[in-house]
């Protein structure tokens, strides 16, 4: 159930408010009136301040694809921190972890680790403006790469807003951002080849680089067709433009990302979320050229990379453990059980006789109230009543202690069983049958 005014939670936000805007530091975990405050977690599951169990399918935003405390993660970092837990010197934690992301995927011929996904998007966009000598940014309607002004536009594009479907409008996501930032931000149609086509072709001359989630998160969950990254790779490729893959969320649908999967090998990827195991992390990886501009061997880099905790050894060891046991298998494991709720969430609609459907690939998957097609942002963006029922979802399975985002997205980890899948897929079914379409 969620909790009521007289909860722990409720007095600990009063508190929050009186010193943090908002009463939080992260947007993603306020829920209004108030929002659960954790005590904490193991597995699957997590315990909030008043003591009440839930059943975790945001696991941290998919930063803990085997669940909370995995036991060879609390080991390793138990260990590490017992040694050390950040030092001004390299360690070989950084070299491992290095290697174990480059035998898995072509592409990651060099990489750098950060302390996030938005500080790997910024620096890719910082390398690949160094190699080329250009600065304009290509990126997809509404897709969020972070929160960074130049890959921010039209993140928050609404009808009112978002002007021609075929030529989006540069949208600033943000009050306070520059409207030069909007002039180096070219803004594309997702999944439309010749949409994207004109705007990219005319812009060639001036792109940087054109930077794309092969399964567009924010904008609904959406896989890319195979059709669309071919046409950016072959653009790319015949313009020499770098092409970078925002795996950040992705990369977990393969055992070598969603990459693999489409069998295109981007320029450069940016990783993050699950490679640190459940502790603060990014990586920029990709051609050897490329992230040349970060060596200093040859004298002062062309770009400077610095970073008090980039490649902490705690991080560093978590997100080890985590792909050792991130295997072929355990893909394969939680991308049918994907397979399983979105197939099954589209069934439980088709029964209930409301318009919805699971949107995602592998082990994500995201709820709508719409039975269009979703090709892109427009076409998931919700109607009012769509916004609703999501909320009244999102609520209904909270009151059944099933933690889904607030935007009824959500993902598997290693760790959920058959039980587990039983008791979302029930909530869900219970939940459509009380809630108003
Ligand atoms: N890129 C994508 C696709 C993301 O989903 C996110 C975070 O959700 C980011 C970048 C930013 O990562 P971080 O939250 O670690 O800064």
């Amino acid at each position: 159930m969620y909790p009521d005014p007289s909860s722990r939670s409720a007095g600990l936000f009063d508190r929050a408010c009186a010193v943090m805007p908002g009463g939080n530091t992260r947007l993603a975990v306020y829920q209004a009136p108030f929002p659960i405050f954790i005590a904490s977690a193991a597995g699957c599951r997590v315990t909030d301040v008043d003591g009440v169990e839930r059943l975790d399918f945001i696991n941290n935003q998919s930063a803990l694809v085997h669940g909370h405390c995995f036991p060879p993660v609390v080991a390793a970092v138990t260990a590490q921190v017992g040694r050390g837990s950040c030092f001004s010197g390299p360690t070989d934690t950084e070299v491992e972890l290095a290697e174990a992301l480059q035998a898995r995927v072509p592409g990651l011929e060099r990489m750098r680790f950060t302390n996030s996904g938005t500080e790997a998007v910024m620096l890719a966009v910082k390398a690949a403006r160094a190699f080329t000598g250009r600065y304009k940014i290509a990126k997809c309607e509404g897709a969020y790469h972070g929160s960074y002004d130049f890959v921010e536009a039209s993140r928050g594009s609404t009808p009112a807003n978002w002007g021609d479907a075929k030529v989006p409008a540069r949208v600033p996501y943000s009050k306070g951002t520059p409207p030069a930032v909007g002039d180096l931000t070219v803004v594309m149609p997702y999944n439309d080849v010749a949409a994207a086509a004109a705007i990219l072709e005319a812009e060639a001359g001036e792109l940087a680089a054109v930077i794309v989630e092969p399964i567009a998160n924010r904008p609904g969950m959406i896989p890319a067709t195979p059709e669309f990254l071919a046409y950016l790779r072959e653009f790319t490729q015949r313009t020499g433009i770098p092409l970078i893959f925002d795996e950040i969320i992705s990369f977990r649908v393969g055992f070598a990302g969603a990459q693999a999967g489409y069998g295109i090998v981007p320029d450069m990827t940016t990783l993050g979320k699950l490679i640190g195991g459940g502790f603060p992390v990014g990586a920029v990886a990709g051609r050897t050229d490329i992230m040349g501009v970060f060596d200093q061997r040859r004298g002062s880099p062309a770009v400077p990379h610095t970073g008090t905790f980039n490649a902490n050894p705690v991080s560093m060891v978590a997100g080890i453990e985590t792909l050792k046991a991130f295997d072929e298998a355990a893909v394969a494991r939680i991308n049918r059980r994907g397979d399983e709720v979105r197939r099954t969430i589209d069934g439980i609609f088709a029964k209930a006789g409301i318009e919805g459907q699971a949107s995602g690939a592998g082990s994500l998957f995201r709820i709508h109230f719409t039975a269009r097609p979703l090709t892109d942002y427009r076409s998931a963006y919700p109607t009012a009543a769509g916004q609703s029922a999501v909320a009244a979802l999102h609520r209904a399975l909270l009151n059944q202690d099933v933690m889904v985002s607030a935007n009824c997205s959500g993902n598997i980890s290693t760790v959920v069983g058959d039980l587990e899948i039983e008791q979302l897929l029930g909530a869900v079914t219970r939940a459509l049958a009380e809630i108003r379409v």
